[in-house]
């Protein structure tokens, strides 16, 4: 039976940092990746080209029930921590908005980035080793198809739902529940939404017009891109507001958000062109024109009652659309909710009354918004075990 100081389980960029972190440390680390190769989302992140933080990072970017846990593991390892290794390892990048840095490259440079850090730090790592199960005695018994191995210290790195054909399983979460955790019900988060029939109708031959947008739901708001796709909306500022979203819940759409559209609505030299005519002005001709086929039959605004013009105004600066759902793990770019934050210290990500079991990254009840901040968390929340376990 082989034995090891930590044992990994998940090679994605949480795991892999915790392990280069403990290696430094001098500990004897083995990384247990089921899938055929090591960072397989790190590799289609950010359209390829990995957006692997955010310098604006900051607690409020997350969802979590607990909106305090993250705070002192982002810390620790800051934006400013990544970004000197990107450079140390000469990884040319670029901030594209908002903060958020992008490689130039493939994010490729990335994932060789984090391999030639732990093979320095002496770090093992097994690809195709799917772990089974995981007994506690006086150590860890982590069983694989390929042999048992007993570790001082397990890292429970295995990530979300979301993706399943890059290796997304709910090991972490049957882990947790082994041990007796509490798990906050996981549900998809950076998602698109689908429309009922009825409004795709009108909308679906506008597939992949966007729209500057201000999206809001429960309290929360983006102004970003929106996108008509053939089965409802994306873009960022849905994929955004998706994760705030519950089944039932609308979403508030507003299409003008530079413009008071009743005061628009209602300028003198607007009486004679159409509604759809004159939405054209503001948003994508063919979008006007099914908005309105959708919500108002289009006439010259002269025609509309004082009474209509406002209830049109009302819903271009406030245009309520229910989801009939999400596209769901398949499609979301990460899972929220997982491992409850009270199970864990915030300092080193150990469960509290469970010495050297640690959980990390996306298994845990810490989500980013869109913009780097995932990667962001899995760095830090890797980093502070990896100086612990
Ligand atoms: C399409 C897409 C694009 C994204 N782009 C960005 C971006 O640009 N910026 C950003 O910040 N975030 C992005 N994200 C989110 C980001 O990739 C994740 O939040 C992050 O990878 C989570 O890291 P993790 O290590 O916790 O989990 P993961 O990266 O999911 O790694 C978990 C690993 O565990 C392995 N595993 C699972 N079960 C087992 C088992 N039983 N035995 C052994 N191994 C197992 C999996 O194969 C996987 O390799 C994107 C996500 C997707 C899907």
């Amino acid at each position: 039976m082989q034995q090891v100081d930590v044992v990994v389980i998940g090679g994605g960029a949480a795991g892999l940092f915790c392990a280069i972190e403990a290696g430094k440390r001098g500990r004897k680390v083995l990384v247990l990746e089921h899938a055929e190769r090591i960072g397989k989302k790190i590799a289609i992140s950010g359209g390829g080209r990995c957006n692997f933080t955010n310098l604006n990072t900051s607690p409020d970017n997350f969802i979590s029930d607990n909106r305090h846990f993250c705070k002192s593991a982002l810390a620790r390892y800051t934006p400013g921590d990544f970004v000197s290794l990107v450079e140390k390892h000469g990884i040319p990048y670029h901030e594209k908005k908002l903060g958020q840095l992008f490689c130039d490259g493939s994010s490729r440079t990335i994932i060789e980035m984090l391999l030639t850090e732990a093979s320095a730090a002496g770090v093992e790592i097994r690809c195709g080793s799917l772990v089974r199960g995981v007994a506690k005695r006086e150590h860890f018994e982590v069983e694989t198809n390929n042999g048992t191995i007993t570790s001082q210290s397990l890292v429970v790195a295995t990530g979300g739902l979301s993706i399943p054909p890059l290796g997304a399983t709910d090991f972490g979460y049957r882990l947790a529940r082994q041990f007796g955790l509490t798990i906050r019900a996981p549900w998809p988060a950076l998602v698109p939404f689908t429309l009922s029939r009825e409004t795709l109708r009108e909308l679906t031959t506008l597939s992949g017009i966007s729209i500057d947008a201000v999206v809001s739901c429960q309290g929360q708001q983006f102004r970003e891109n929106i996108l008509v796709t053939h089965r409802g909306l994306s873009g960022p500022a849905i994929l955004q507001i998706s994760s705030y979203w519950r089944s039932g819940l609308s979403i508030a759409i507003n299409l003008l958000p530079d413009h008071d559209a009743l005061k628009l609505l209602l300028e003198p030299e607007s009486k004679d062109i159409t509604l759809a005519n004159f939405l054209s002005q503001f948003l994508p001709r063919r979008f006007a024109f099914a908005w309105c086929a959708l919500n108002f039959p289009s006439q010259p605004l002269k025609r509309y009652t004082p009474g209509q013009l406002a209830t049109i105004a009302q819903k271009l600066n406030n245009w309520e659309v229910v989801p009939t759902g999400t596209e769901g793990y398949k499609k979301a770019e990460v899972t929220a909710g997982g491992i409850a934050t009270e199970e864990l210290s915030s300092q080193t990500m150990v469960v509290k009354n469970i010495p050297s079991l640690y959980f990390i990254g996306e298994v845990v009840d810490v989500t980013g918004q869109l913009g780097g901040y995932n990667f962001q968390w899995a760095w830090a929340s890797g980093y502070a075990a990896g100086q612990n376990a």
